[in-house]
């Protein structure tokens, strides 16, 4: 193992670390490990953060991630180093390649002057999906020496829009995953845990292992939570007999092979009750499958079902029309407010509750040889049972500051946020702007100067090579990027979605490049009281 050498009495460094190393340095009674060097600057020789953090855990150890490259310090990260060493207990080993940015954080760290714990994290984001990550991103942009951590306990970052491509043999699944360690922007300390409850009033966060965090201002990016577990016989049918999910980055593979297998009989596809992510893509699925079956001639032979817990086909009425046109294109069934509640895989059955417009209920059971089901979808357990959430669990903000409406050091952004957008990436692209313009103007003690239009995106894959491109804000209105009729299916907008939208969001959104950013409707506060 490479020598340690101790600096002071807690805290000690040394060159890289093996697994192996880990059990004799629990035995000599460190407690944490911090790890400052980027993973893969060693190539296969060296162990990844996450398969250290893995063994150190088995060992009772704790370690944090804080890369720094060579010769490159920065003053965010000898903040960070600062907060650490004030909130780790116990024995500290820092380590990098040969120790010397360990000892050169260190000793920068010691020099700040000691703020203790009760302020914390400047700015303290929970979750490290497309809002986490673009928001950290976008913050440093502006301000390179905030002090900002992200606890997120995932060691994949997905690209949830393409999984529709997934399922229509259009992206490989590998096209939509990164290593989270490879997206965590320079300068963000990266806390590898979930956190598990939510303190505003003590300005607390509470992580799974018992840790408790203190922050000057949190953000809520927990995504939202697949309640796959309320549609009975669900989680155990899927992947098997046909039974299959986009919403679920190992299924997108097995919708695209039943869908090529299919060549007769019945396909069902449902959308559950609302709010849902994307609530295109259950249709999506489901237009995407018809046309491969339309071009392969087996189309006459599939008798499609929509079972949808809406009583619409889309939410913006000026969407229904060109989606109808498809419908009836495809010879879909149509059924409103028709709701999953049983599957029974192995015998190819489902059952729905279904409501009349005078609100009796009738349970009725479809045969299928395909089934796309959609889960009903709630905030996570963290966010419902915490005192920021809303009647029905989700973060409560201001839909335009995207600030908490009762505490005013909170901002929220993505799927778990209250605001009554489409809950896309798309919309998340744009509420990163107003959240960074008006989470930095509170730190100074200023009024939150943006206001979120409620732009969302669905861009609505009709056919394979044409989308319906939706895009719309707060009340259904219409807020199209180009100047074209958004109605019409265009070649076009499958360029964009296939092409340029992952591009946008990998080497964009993800970097803090705040392309096709810009709410088209965000103004200041003053312009809208004006108004
Ligand atoms: P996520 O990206 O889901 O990230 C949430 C993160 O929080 C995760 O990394 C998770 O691990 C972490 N987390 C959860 N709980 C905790 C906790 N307790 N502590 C710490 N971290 C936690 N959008 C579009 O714009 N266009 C589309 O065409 C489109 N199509 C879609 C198709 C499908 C099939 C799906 C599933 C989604 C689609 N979306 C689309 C929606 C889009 O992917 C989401 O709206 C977007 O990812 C939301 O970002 P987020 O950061 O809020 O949540």
């Amino acid at each position: 193992m490479a020598e340690i050498t101790h600096l002071d009495d807690r805290f000690s460094t040394c060159g890289q670390l093996q697994l192996d190393d880990l059990t004799s340095l629990q035995a000599a009674g460190f407690h944490h490990l911090i790890c400052l060097r980027p993973d893969h600057e060693g190539g296969i020789e060296q162990p990844t953060a996450e398969a250290l953090a893995a063994r150190a855990a088995e060992l009772g150890l704790s370690l944090d991630y804080l890369p720094v490259a060579p010769g490159q310090c920065t003053p965010a990260q000898v903040q960070q180093m600062h907060v650490l060493l004030q909130q780790r207990q116990g024995r500290i080993l820092g380590f990098c390649q040969t120790g010397n940015r360990a000892r050169l954080l260190f000793q920068r760290a010691k020099a700040l002057p000691a703020t203790g714990t009760s302020t914390g994290i400047e700015v303290l984001i929970i979750g490290g999906g497309a809002a986490g990550i673009g928001l950290a991103a976008s913050l440093l942009k502006r301000a390179p020496d905030l002090d900002i951590a992200i606890v997120e306990p995932a060691r994949q970052h997905y690209y949830q829009p393409g999984w529709t491509l997934v399922g229509a043999g259009v992206f490989q699944p590998e096209q939509t995953r990164r290593e989270m360690a490879d997206l965590m922007p320079t300068g963000v300390r990266w806390i590898m845990q979930a956190a598990a409850r939510l303190d505003p009033e003590q300005r607390q966060v509470t992580l799974a292992n018992g840790e408790v965090l203190n922050y000057t201002t949190l953000v809520v990016c927990t995504g939202l939570e697949l309640a796959w577990e309320a549609i009975e016989g669900l989680e155990e049918s899927l992947g098997h007999q046909g039974v299959t999910s986009n919403y679920r980055y190992d299924l997108a593979p097995y919708t695209w092979q039943q869908v090529q297998a299919l060549r007769g009989g019945r396909a069902l596809f449902t959308q559950p009750p609302m709010p849902i992510k994307c609530a295109g893509a259950p249709q999506k699925a489901m237009y995407l499958s018809c046309d491969f079956w339309r071009r392969q001639g087996r189309l006459s032979n599939i008798q499609v079902d929509f079972h949808n817990a809406s009583g619409v086909l889309f939410g913006v009425s000026e969407f229904v029309p060109p989606l109808m046109s498809y419908v009836q294109r495809y010879g879909i069934q149509l059924h409103f407010q028709s709701r999953l509640i049983r599957v029974d895989g192995s015998a190819g059955k489902a059952w729905f509750e279904n409501t009349t417009a005078d609100g009796q209920t009738a349970i009725v059971c479809q045969d299928f040889d395909l089934l796309h089901a959609v889960p009903p979808q709630c905030a996570p357990d963290v966010v419902r049972r915490s005192p920021l959430a809303d009647a029905a669990g989700w973060c409560e903000v201001d839909p335009f500051t995207l600030r908490h409406v009762r505490y005013p050091d909170v901002f929220s952004l993505g799927d778990v946020c209250s605001s009554p957008n489409a809950k896309t990436a798309a919309a998340v692209r744009k509420q990163i702007v107003v959240v960074a313009e008006n989470l930095l103007a509170h730190l100074q003690g200023q009024i939150p100067p943006l206001r979120y239009d409620g732009y969302g995106s669905c861009p609505l894959t009709v056919e394979k090579g044409r989308i319906v491109l939706a895009e719309f804000g707060f009340g259904g209105k219409l807020l199209p990027t180009f100047p074209l009729d958004p109605t019409v299916p265009r070649r076009s907008a499958w360029w964009l979605k296939t092409t340029v939208l992952p591009k946008l969001y990998w080497h964009g959104m993800l970097r803090g490049h705040e392309w096709l950013a810009a709410p088209s409707q965000t103004h200041t506060l003053e312009q809208a009281d004006r108004k």
